[in-house]
């Protein structure tokens, strides 16, 4: 063990969604505390933005393409990180979107859709990388969950039922691999300004004044919020951690 206990030096992390928003957040916190990664979303140029940002050596880096809800894809994705650098140390499963509107005029195509990528494409991603970890009798798996993991929220019927799962399911990776030296958490992000949530802000502004000020710490978060609890949760420091989700919510479950 490292006599720096976050120390992510000689590291391999794999961020699904890692091109932007939250996955780009910590990737950056990641290629500061010097690990080697690589980010895969479905946006070839905004991977290649990504990966420019990220730094100079970009032997450090790789950039690859993939759909988290598509099997084939996924095992490719893993597969190309694994002969570029040899092995996968954290696995973030960031990946995810969202389809607004009410339950009861929900179409069964936007709920898969969103449990296929939020949810299915998380176990996919865990899946393809076990036998690695295993192999190495380390790894750690770090699911994004969401406010919604907690709590109901009336126009995010698949979004919430997703993110209630990803707990589930990270409990389950945690309970089932823990023998294999591999821990699996959540970070549970509040509102934190990205893609994601900028059309709240740009169309709905009433909705966007009340969840701030239901924040304690008076403000939407950034990416960056995420960095110390992902750092946290992919470092030795957490070796006794698993199967836990962490809210990194400004105080918003608090209140
Ligand atoms: P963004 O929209 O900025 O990021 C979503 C990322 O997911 C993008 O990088 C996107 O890449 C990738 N992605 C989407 N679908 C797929 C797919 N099928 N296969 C591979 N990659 C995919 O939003 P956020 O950064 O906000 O979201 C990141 C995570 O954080 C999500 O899981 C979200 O649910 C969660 N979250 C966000 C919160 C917020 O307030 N912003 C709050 C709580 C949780 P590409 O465009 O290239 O496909």
């Amino acid at each position: 063990m490292s006599s720096n206990l976050f120390n992510l030096e000689g590291k391999t992390a794999l961020i699904t969604g890692g091109n932007g928003g939250i996955g780009l957040g910590i990737a950056r916190a990641f290629a500061a505390s010097g690990a080697e990664i690589a980010i895969a979303g479905r946006n070839k140029d905004k991977t290649a933005d990504a990966i420019s940002v990220l730094g100079d050596d970009h032997s450090n880096f790789l950039g690859l393409e993939v759909d988290v809800s598509d099997q084939e894809s996924v095992e490719n994705m893993v597969q190309d990180t694994l002969s570029k650098f040899g092995k996968i140390d954290i696995l973030i499963n960031n990946a995810g979107i969202g389809i607004r509107n009410l339950p009861h005029e929900y179409r069964l195509e936007d709920w898969n859709k969103v449990i296929d990528i939020n949810l299915t494409g998380a176990f996919l991603c865990s899946k393809a990388v076990y036998t690695n970890m295993r192999d190495r009798g380390s790894g750690k798996i770090i699911n994004i969950g969401s406010m919604t993991s907690i709590f109901g929220l009336d126009w995010a019927v698949a979004y919430a039922s997703s993110k209630g799962g990803i707990v589930q399911l990270t409990k389950t990776l945690a309970v089932s691999w823990a023998k294999d030296g591999i821990q699996a958490n959540s970070i549970l992000p509040g509102w934190i300004h990205t893609d994601l949530t900028q059309g709240i802000k740009d169309n709905y502004q009433d909705r966007y004044d009340h969840i701030l000020s239901r924040i304690p710490e008076n403000r939407w978060g950034e990416p960056s919020d995420l960095a110390g609890t992902a750092i946290f949760l992919a470092s030795d420091a957490s070796n006794y951690v698993t199967g836990v989700s962490i809210p990194v919510d400004g105080g918003y479950t608090s209140f």
